[in-house]
Parts: C-alpha cells; sequence; structure tokens
C-alpha cells in the first residue's frame, strides 16, 4: 500500500492492491500493532520471519528502529525457542542445507544460491545452539538470526549475507524420534569424513564468493570449534563468535569497569565458571589486554583461574581432562571441586559463568563476592535465560547493590535501597555485526585477535558515565547501530595503520566510507526517474 497512485499505474498493478496510501511508517505503526498483539514471544518471533519475507526493508526497518524490545525475539533467548521447534514453525526455506551426502558437490550447492554477491556467511553444524546442545538442522535459526542482525545493526546488505548449516546429523535421540525433525535423521559422523566435508565447504565458498568472503563460525561444538578456529584463522577469512566475539564483548564489559573501580585489567583475578569457548576466548583476550598495560604473560595468566566440570583447573588434577587449550591456565594449586569453595580460595574480584549450568551462582557465591570486594564484576553470560547462572535481582539483592552484573540473555532493572539498576548485556551483537561490517569494508584477509581487542577498547571507549551510575557495563542497547559503526571504523583505521587493509585508495575518512556502503532501509520510488533531451534533438 507504499505505492503511489502513479506507480499503480505504471507498473500495472491497480486495482490490486486496496484504494488506500500508506507511508513507511504508517506501515510501522501498523507492524507494531501485530507484533504487540502476539502474546507469546515465539509468535512474535514467527510473524516477524514472515514479514522478512513479505517486505524486507519493513522488516529491517522495524527491527532497526526497535532494536531494544525486538532483539530478545530474533535473537537470544526467542531464537532458542524457535529452533527447539523449528520443524513446527517452519513456513518458507531460510538459508542453505548443506549435508555430508553432497560431498563433492558443495560448489554445486552453493550455486544454486539465487544471489551472487556474498560477503558473509554464517554457518553452523548446529552442535552447541545457545545452551541448548545439539540441534542438528534445527539450528539453522542461528545462522538466520545473526545474519538479520548483520543487516539491523551494522547495515551489510541482505543480499550478500548467507546463512548456512551443515547438516551432518545429530546426536540428540529426541530429533531423531522427533516427526517434524528437517535433518538428516541419523547420529553425527566425525572424524576424517567430518573434517573433509567442512574443507570442501570452506574451498567451496572461497571458489564461489572469493578469498575475502567472510565466514563467520556459529555454535560448533566445543572439540571442532577450536580446531577448526585454529586451522583456518590464517588461511580464510573467518572467525568464531562464540569463542572471539564473546570474547571480545566481555572484555569490553570489562575494560568498562576499570573506570568507576579506578584499576587496571591487572590488578584483578578473574574466576571463569565454565572452561570452554567462551571462557578460553575471553580469558585469552584477557591475557592479551593485561599484556597490552604492561605486565607478563606469565603473570597475566596467574591471574585468571576456570573452572570446568572436574573442578578448578589446576596443574596434575588427578581427575585429568585438562585440553591444549586450558593447560595455558592450570595453575599450581591443590584440586577443589565446588564452585563455592573455589571462590572462598581464590576470592576472585571478577567472577564469570559460561557452562551453561542455570543457577550455578548460589546466594552463597554472591555473598562470599559482595563480601571479598567493594565493586565485584559479575557476568552470568549463558543463554538462554534459563541457563543464567544467576537472575539480575540476584545478584544485586546477595551484593546489597553493589556489583556489576552483565548477562548473556537480557534482564529487567532492578531497585534495591533506592537506586534502580540496570544490568548491561553482555550480547555478542555489540560486536559481531562491527567486526564484520569494518572487515569486509577494509577488505581484510585474515582476522587476528587484535582485532578483537580493538573493538573491545572501541565499546568500552562508548560507555558513558551515566551509563556506569545506572549500573551497566555497556552502552544502551538502541545505540548499538552507533556501536557497529565505532567498531568497523576502528577496525579499519587499525587495518590501515598495520597494513592489513585490502581495499585501495585507502578512503581518508574511514566512518563516511563505511557508512556510504551501509543498506538503506527506506522505501525507494518504484518508477525510475526521468529526464529529458533538448526539444531540438526529438
Ligand atoms: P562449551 O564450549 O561447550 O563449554 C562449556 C564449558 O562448561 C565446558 O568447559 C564444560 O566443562 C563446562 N561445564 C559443564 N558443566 C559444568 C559444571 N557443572 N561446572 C563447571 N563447568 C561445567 O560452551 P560455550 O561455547 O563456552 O558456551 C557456554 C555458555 O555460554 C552457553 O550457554 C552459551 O550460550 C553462553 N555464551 C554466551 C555468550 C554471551 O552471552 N555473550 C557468548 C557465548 C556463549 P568441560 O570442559 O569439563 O566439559
Ligand atoms: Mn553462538
Amino acid at each position: 500500500m507504499a505505492f503511489t497512485l502513479d506507480e499503480r499505474q505504471a507498473l500495472g498493478i491497480h486495482g490490486l492492491l486496496p484504494p488506500c496510501f500508506k507511508t513507511q511508517e504508517k506501515q510501522l505503526e501498523f507492524v507494531r500493532l501485530n507484533v504487540d498483539r502476539y502474546q507469546e514471544p515465539i509468535n512474535k518471533y514467527i510473524y516477524l520471519m514472515g514479514l522478512q519475507e513479505r517486505n524486507e526493508r519493513l522488516f529491517y526497518r522495524f527491527l532497526s528502529e526497535n532494536v531494544e524490545d525486538m532483539m530478545p525475539i530474533v535473537y537470544t533467548p526467542t531464537v532458542g525457542l524457535a529452533c527447539q521447534n523449528y520443524g513446527l514453525i517452519y513456513r518458507k526455506p531460510r538459508g542453505l542445507f548443506i549435508t555430508i551426502y553432497d560431498k563433492g558437490h558443495i560448489y554445486e550447492i552453493l550455486r544454486n544460491w539465487p544471489e551472487t554477491d556474498v560477503r558473509a556467511i554464517v554457518v553452523t553444524d548446529g552442535e552447541r545452539i545457545l545452551g541448548l546442545g545439539d540441534l542438528g538442522s534445527y539450528g539453522m535459526g542461528i545462522p538466520v538470526g545473526k545474519l538479520a542482525l548483520y543487516t539491523a545493526l551494522a547495515g551489510i546488505k541482505p543480499h550478500q549475507c548467507l546463512p548456512v548449516t551443515l547438516d551432518v546429523g545429530t546426536n540428540t535421540q529426541k530429533l531423531l524420534d522427533d516427526p517434524l525433525y528437517i535433518g538428516l535423521r541419523q547420529r553425527r559422523v566425525t572424524g576424517p569424513e567430518y573434517d573433509d566435508f567442512i574443507d570442501e565447504f570452506m574451498k567451496a565458498a572461497v571458489q564461489r564468493y572469493g578469498q575475502n568472503v567472510l565466514i563467520q563460525f556459529e555454535d560448533f561444538g566445543n572439540q571442532n570449534a577450536f580446531r577448526l578456529l585454529a586451522k583456518y584463522r590464517n588461511k580464510y577469512c573467518t572467525f568464531n563468535d562464540d569463542i572471539q566475539g564473546t570474547a571480545s564483548v566481555a572484555l569490553a564489559g570489562l575494560l568498562a569497569s576499570l573506570r568507576p573501580t579506578n584499576t587496571r585489567l591487572s590488578d584483578h583475578t578473574i574466576l571463569f565458571q565454565g572452561a570452554g569457548e567462551a571462557s578460553l576466548g575471553i580469558a585469552e583476550l584477557c591475557v592479551m589486554a593485561m599484556m597490552k598495560e604492561g605486565t607478563s604473560e606469565h603473570d597475566a595468566r596467574g591471574k585468571i583461574w576456570l573452572v570446568d566440570s572436574k573442578g578448578l583447573i589446576v596443574k596434575d588434577r588427578p581427575e585429568g581432562g585438562i585440553t591444549e587449550h586450558k593447560i595455558h591456565f592450570a595453575h599450581q594449586h591443590a584440586p577443589i571441586k565446588a564452585l563455592s569453595d573455589v571462590v572462598k580460595t581464590i576470592k576472585p574480584t571478577v567472577l564469570i559463568g559460561a557452562a551453561a549450568i542455570g543457577g550455578a551462582f548460589t546466594p552463597e557465591i554472591l555473598q562470599d563476592m559482595g563480601k571479598f570486594n567493594k565493586t565485584p564484576i559479575i557476568f552470568a553470560l549463558s543463554n538462554p535465560t534459563s541457563k543464567a547462572e544467576c537472575t539480575a535481582e540476584q545478584a544485586y539483592t546477595y551484593t546489597e547493590g553493589r556489583c556489576f552484573f552483565a548477562s548473556g540473555s537480557p534482564f529487567p532493572s532492578f531497585t534495591i535501597n533506592g537506586k534502580t539498576l540496570t544490568p548491561g548485556q553482555g550480547n555478542n551483537s555489540y560486536i559481531f555485526p562491527g567486526v564484520a561490517l569494518g572487515v569486509i569494508c577494509a577488505g581484510i584477509r585474515n582476522i587476528s585477535n587484535d582485532i578483537f581487542l580493538v573493538s573491545a577498547e572501541a565499546l568500552a571507549s562508548l560507555v558513558t558515565d551515566e551509563d556506569l551510575e545506572k549500573g551497566s557495563l555497556y552502552p544502551p542497547l538502541n545505540t548499538v547501530q552507533k556501536c557497529s559503526l565505532h567498531i568497523a571504523t576502528k577496525i579499519a583505521e587499525y587495518a590501515y595503520e598495520t597494513g592489513v587493509a585490502g581495499v585501495f585508495p585507502e578512503p581518508e575518512d574511514k566512518a563516511t566510507f563505511i557508512q556510504a556502503q551501509c543498506y538503506d532501509y527506506f522505501y525507494k520510488p518504484a518508477l525510475p526517474s526521468i529526464y529529458q533531451w533538448p526539444q531540438t534533438k526529438l
């Protein structure tokens, strides 16, 4: 109904639309009415996916202008529920499904994708979807959702984004028994066959879209995530958001906390519950940040402790299970099993949860954090909400409102001692869209960890005293587009300074250069503008 009378007649669609004209602004009000009519978040999600199908610009404008309340729908936590019920809510195909039986033909499948100018791929094999485990092909909701955020939060054009699910099976019996399941009904293929499959995918992607195509790995199982990152990081334009994006957003929060606590990162003792992709990614980036402060690598590692499923990670732990990534943080210490005892012994200043064990930060642990620190820093990063280590309310209550709290999934504000505290969301979407934008615009070939350090610093610099006063270590979520652009600009500046940029001539004003390439979600006239020749020439 936004077509004008002229357009309707010229396009031959007059009469096919009701005799009413609506601006995009009016349509946004209509979308809002529809979204609000649904009680269940999952129904809001289904409605929005339908809108994305019908009217892409309207969808992205709505999403972009309503980040704060729509992010929990298209992203965690609702996207998790959507993935778990993907077979039920499935309406129309979105993204590319490539199975292990397509080996030898992956390039052909990529050629079936109708867009040729793809710049960014988000790929999952569905093995560790959020904190929900192995969802196989139901995991497609994640690359679809992440790429919607590429566009809504960083202005990367929708046709340049390709969501991919690599289906090698699922080990979740419930899905294998689910009549609605949309993926291969078999257990996961592993070993060399799996590796060759991923290898072929990487090669085919580059063959199809060029060496500069950005490939974001998302929600792969722990075993594969670290391995594949190490294997591909210097060969392809790739990063793993669960490891590196998480690291950057968490570090940004920590850097922001340094101002009000008047400390350096190297002054802190950081304890992680969980020693997986998220925790180890954050830990490694913290080491880099401490080294930048002048601390030696050895000393930096000494300030970081991790707890995994077997307890505190220490040298010569009788239970073993210390992988090569964990070993760099295994210190000489007596083994301790329970997190509560670890907290009492290590007395951390920063406690970060990323083990997908809901409620792991018990009142006792939170009270201890409050006892040991004037301003404890507590991050409950596990997603979705049901997996969070504690709620914002619990963190504030048991530390008498003194802590800085951040979480992966959103929590409402909470008032304690007459003060209203608004927890920040340590949400990866502050980082990965901006990183992708910067990498694409500057033509960066390989994404080093420095890029994530630059991004963390850029994000932390946007946290205002006012944010901190309210208890948030992050800028408000409704400014996330500004954050993306700032991060992308800083990445571009870094890339040209260090010689890793690939786009020339070097743009003088990086921010303007980047902004000029961003997606425009306003409607364009449907008819071309007409110009005239001099009368005498006709
Ligand atoms: P992961 O690689 O599978 O790691 C999970 C870790 O938790 C493993 O080290 C595991 O120990 C440990 N663990 C399991 N049970 C435990 C227990 N009872 N006590 C202590 N540790 C235990 O997963 P991930 O990628 O790190 O993700 C973990 C969670 O973080 C997920 O919920 C995810 O959604 C969330 N996350 C949030 C953000 C964000 O908010 N920005 C970003 C990324 C991830 P073992 O090593 O011994 O198996
Ligand atoms: Mn993820």
